[in-house]
């Protein structure tokens, strides 16, 4: 196994391309998926998030009040 896959020269930066598993250790990386990280080892997931405040697209209004008949 070539390790070096796991990391990449950015600007003179070492970047980590890949996350570690918090449960199996630093020597387990996690898969990269296109919306997750997961272990293939414990099932641990990671979710990306691409923005912070998606959940609340919905403009707040008055708050809807139910009309019963
Ligand atoms: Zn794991």
């Amino acid at each position: 196994m070539n390790s070096s896959n796991y990391y990449k020269i950015e600007g003179g930066k070492l970047i980590r391309t890949h996350r570690s598993c918090p449960k199996c250790g630093p020597s387990y990386f996690l898969a990269n998926h296109y919306d997750r990280w997961s272990c293939g080892k414990c099932g641990y997931a990671v979710f990306k998030r691409k923005g912070s405040s998606k959940t609340t697209k919905a403009p707040r209004r008055s708050p809807r009040k139910r009309s019963k008949a």
